[in-house]
């Protein structure tokens, strides 16, 4: 596929060297929400036939490409599109307006065969064709001019740019507070080999900040972490980031309304800073986890943590052991399997993988050529992956209480396990002493699910490879003995063992009211109402706090924003109403967690007794949010006053 294709003078018609050109990249395209596109533009809705529209089959084992059209309904769509595309070209038309409601209603109806009404201003809010639709309505200035109010950011990940993004916009003062010396969080931390989304790409983006070339269906690490690094560039939120430097403790002072924070920079030079509310957007996935095993200090090889990899360790060669096989391991086994001299994967629980066969995929040259040749196809595109992935699995990891078995938690479960299963005979059909260690012994969904193209089964298979699934007794100077009393010495230790998900804010002291410190009134057991505001510390707000990480539907990042979009309609409100602290009710609070924690009770996460980082130490699933994108959307799109007190 040539960079650029051929163009049409004016006046003239097409040549056939141009339509050639032209169809190569349609054969490219994802046609859906290139219909999309092109009716947009053109304002032609006569594309958008019955025939046409994506039927969007159940998303079960993988998401069935082109929306499940007929080879019958790709070929017209094809031919349609060509026609359109050559008819652009000749009018020159290469921009057009955001529609009317009503055609951006006919379009998005078109594209997800009907979705309920309330998802439509969600939808827009995606798309952002006319307007960034999450920005704050109102400014400082607008609303309270005299006061003195300034914010602060704990952390400078996807959330707490998301947050500063905002905050800029309103133009309340802030400071963004970062522990690292660049922006990006777990982006900017983990640079493990084979390191890269397991989100869809175009959907791992912010709203505000969309992107038309990514690279890749699913991108590595450094192009996700130079996103974030271009977002604090591009939208001037850098000079705001105070870097290297940690929060150490956050006091709220009842009389002043203020928070005061304790800062300590990389030098260990300490700094008092007061503001009048506090935002974290510390994320839940950064406090690495070491196992507890016997002799783990003995171990005279090197070992690092998958978050930590060293920038210098080269495995090439060695003997290498990995523990853990979840996200970080099954990225990681793959990409070192071929250079190793020897490589033992210590597995307690295997991994269910979801067949992706796009995953190591790049963006196609045609579809990039589509995206610079039709306005706004890589926001239909984009909107489109959003849409694909948003709700579609959460039936098959609905638990049906009269279900009765271990291995699946509902008929709907246990049919995508025995597709799941299927698919891992297959993979495993000439390695049969592998199969019964490579099929999970819990419901599909229980833990998170991983994209699999087939190099995980290919790795495991690799000649130097072992997967051990015999306990592990304990680590020696030389490796790691398992129960069977077998030694595997080995030179370097990878412990991909996850983190310390459930310890929200734990590396910080916070007091709020009263003297009572989060610890306290955790006890151990992370809630928050909507996962952001906490009884007895007002201001304080939570970015990607308790229950709001996604298992199945979706990419974070749209719970981010949401978060901070209603984040920012309370200092709305806090400014507006001259109020100087606003704290959720203790009733609001528990009658949201009680309702949550009965949803994840009826999720495969919920249900099953499996560990995993979504459960907290007192095993209430303190990390997941059990319902639809479309109702966090609607809990926090403003805040209802009545459940909080405003001081
Ligand atoms: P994880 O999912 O918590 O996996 C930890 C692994 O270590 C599990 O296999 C666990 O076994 C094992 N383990 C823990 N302690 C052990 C012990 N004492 N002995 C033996 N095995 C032990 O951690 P992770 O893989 O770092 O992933 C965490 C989350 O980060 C993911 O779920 C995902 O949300 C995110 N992540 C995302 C990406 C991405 O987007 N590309 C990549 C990596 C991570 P059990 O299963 O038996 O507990």
């Amino acid at each position: 596929m040539p960079e650029t294709l051929p163009t049409t003078q004016a006046g003239q018609s097409a040549s056939d060297n141009e339509k050639a050109g032209l169809m190569a990249a349609i054969q490219e395209a994802e046609l859906p929400p290139l219909l999309a596109a092109l009716a947009h533009v053109s304002g032609d809705l006569s594309l958008l036939t019955d025939d046409l529209c994506p039927p969007l089959p159940p998303m079960k084992t993988s998401i069935v490409p082109q929306g499940g059209m007929s080879a019958q309904a790709q070929q017209r769509a094809r031919t349609l599109i060509l026609e359109k595309l050559l008819w652009l070209r000749e009018h020159k038309v290469n921009s057009a307006s955001a529609p009317d409601m009503a055609t951006l209603e006919r379009i998005i109806t078109f594209l997800t065969g009907g979705a309920s009404h309330d998802y439509l201003p969600l939808l827009e809010h995606e798309l952002a064709l006319d307007a960034d639709h999450g920005a704050p309505k109102w400014t400082k200035d607008q609303v309270a001019p005299q006061r003195d109010f300034k914010v602060v950011v704990i952390g400078a990940g996807a959330s707490g740019l998301a947050a500063a993004h905002r905050l800029n916009q309103s133009g309340l003062p802030f400071v963004v507070i970062e522990k690292n010396s660049d922006v990006g969080g777990t982006w900017w931390e983990n640079n493990y080999p084979g390191c890269r989304l397991d989100t869809p790409n175009y959907a791992y983006s912010f709203s505000f900040a969309q992107k038309e070339d990514w690279p890749e269906q699913f991108s590595i690490q450094k192009e996700i972490r130079d996103y974030l690094r271009g977002i604090s560039k591009d939208m001037d939120i850098r000079r705001h980031v105070r870097f290297n430097t940690i929060v150490t403790s956050a006091t709220y002072d009842e009389k002043r309304a203020l928070w005061q924070l304790e800062l300590r920079d990389a030098n260990g030079k300490g700094e008092t800073l007061a503001c009048q509310a506090v935002i974290t957007a510390v994320g839940q996935l950064n406090q690495a986890q070491y196992p507890n095993i016997p002799g783990i200090d003995t171990f005279s090889g090197t070992a690092v943590h998958s978050s930590h990899w060293p920038q210098q360790l080269d495995v090439e060669g060695k003997r290498v052991a990995v523990i853990g096989t979840g996200a970080s391991a099954y990225q990681i086994v793959p990409a070192i399997a071929g250079k190793v001299s020897s490589l033992k994967v210590f597995q307690r629980n295997a991994p269910w993988t979801l067949p992706t066969a796009n995953y190591h995929e790049k963006i196609s040259a045609g579809m990039l050529l589509l995206f610079k040749e039709v306005p706004y196809y890589a926001r239909w595109f984009r909107f489109w992956q959003f849409w694909i992935s948003a709700e579609g699995r959460l039936p098959f990891v609905h638990a049906d209480p009269a279900w009765k078995g271990k291995h699946a938690v509902s008929e709907a479960n246990e049919a995508l396990r025995q597709d799941l299963v299927a698919i891992l005979k297959k993979q495993f059909a000439d390695r049969p002493d592998l199969l019964p260690k490579v099929i999970p012994a819990y419901p599909p969904g229980a833990k998170r699910m991983l994209r699999d193209n087939g190099v995980w089964a290919a790795a495991l298979k690799h000649e130097h490879t072992q997967l051990i699934t015999e306990p592990i007794a304990g680590i020696t100077k030389h490796g790691i003995t398992t129960a069977d009393g077998q030694e595997h010495d080995v030179d370097v230790i990878v412990y991909a063992t996850g983190f310390h998900a459930s310890d929200f804010l734990d590396t910080i002291t916070v007091t709020g009211r009263n003297g009572i410190t989060l610890k306290q009134y955790w006890n151990g057991d992370a809630k928050a109402y909507l996962g952001i505001n906490i009884p007895n510390f007002p201001n304080l707000f939570c970015v990607y706090g308790p229950n709001t990480n996604l298992v199945v539907n979706g990419s974070i990042l749209f719970m981010s924003e949401c978060a901070v979009e209603y984040i920012m309609e309370c200092l709305r409100v806090l400014l507006q109403e001259d109020a100087k602290a606003m704290e959720c009710r203790e009733q609001a609070y528990l009658a949201f967690n009680e309702e949550i924690d009965a949803a994840n009770a009826r999720m495969a996460w919920g249900a099953s007794d499996v560990s995993s980082w979504y459960k907290n130490k007192k095993g209430r699933v303190s990390q997941n949010w059990p319902h639809s994108l479309l109702r966090y959307w609607q809990m926090t799109r403003t805040p209802a006053l009545s459940n909080y007190k405003l001081h």
